[in-house]
């Protein structure tokens, strides 16, 4: 118990921001360092492989992005079905999934709704820091262009790119153009058709995205071409 402690200490939250009361059921979300919470209830070793999880994937989006205009999204790790119901009671039978992360715009703390740029990720061991740098993704994003400004198969396949998974066996159905899928209504649709795999679609997405990546070798010059491509994207009526 007392590495616990010992981590809530060395959250020390250094820019002076008090931690945020979330509730869940009749506990809080716990804060395990600055800007960073998991579902209560985890252990001291399971502390330690997210605070891990959350060093990678912050380090992967300051390799791409480099210095962001707002603080990086706060990151609520939740292990259970109903964590992340909590943070959004419309997830139905998906919330179960093991490897569900998802971004939003504010969390309800214990004074009310915040708008804040929050991102939900399943602790799930070895994929959860690639499910958050996903999620990060999306939500840094988010500081140059708000999502439906860009199409859905290119928000999703950036974020596959940028993460570096998951992996995609090959071949996909080659006459499907993903490209179709330019929102998010178009692209829930379609990944609830039968027969169709959302590993799949996203790494169909991926491909799509990743030839436009391709001209950009250097993560920063990727980075770069991004923020100016969804700026101009925010600028257009
Ligand atoms: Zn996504």
């Amino acid at each position: 118990m007392w590495k616990t402690t010992a981590l809530l200490f060395a959250c020390a939250c250094s820019t002076g921001a008090p931690p945020l009361h979330v509730p869940l059921g009749s506990a809080e979300m716990v804060p395990l360092a600055e800007r960073v919470y998991a579902e209560p209830g985890l252990s001291a070793d399971e502390h330690r492989a997210l605070l891990e999880a959350h060093r990678q994937a912050a380090a992967r989006i300051d390799e791409v992005f480099g210095p962001l205009p707002s603080p990086l999204a706060l990151t609520f790790f939740c292990k259970s079905a109903a964590c992340k119901l909590a943070f959004d009671a419309d997830l139905g039978a998906s919330a179960s999934s093991p490897d569900l992360g998802f971004a939003r715009d504010g969390v309800t703390t214990t004074s009310g709704w915040q708008v804040l740029n929050v991102v939900i990720v399943t602790t799930q061991g070895a994929t959860t820091a690639r499910t958050l740098t996903h999620e990060l993704v999306h939500a840094t994003m988010k500081n140059w262009a708000r999502y439906d400004a860009s199409p859905t198969w290119f928000n999703e396949g950036m974020a596959v790119v940028i993460a570096g998974g998951p992996e995609c066996p090959s071949p996909f159905d080659p006459a499907f153009d993903v490209t179709t899928l330019d929102t998010k209504e178009t692209w829930q649709a379609h990944l609830q058709k039968p027969g169709v795999s959302t590993r799949d679609i996203y790494c169909q997405a991926r491909d799509a995205a990743a030839k436009w990546a391709a001209r950009y070798r250097e993560p920063r010059a990727l980075g770069a071409a991004l923020r100016a491509r969804l700026s101009a994207l925010a600028r257009s009526p």
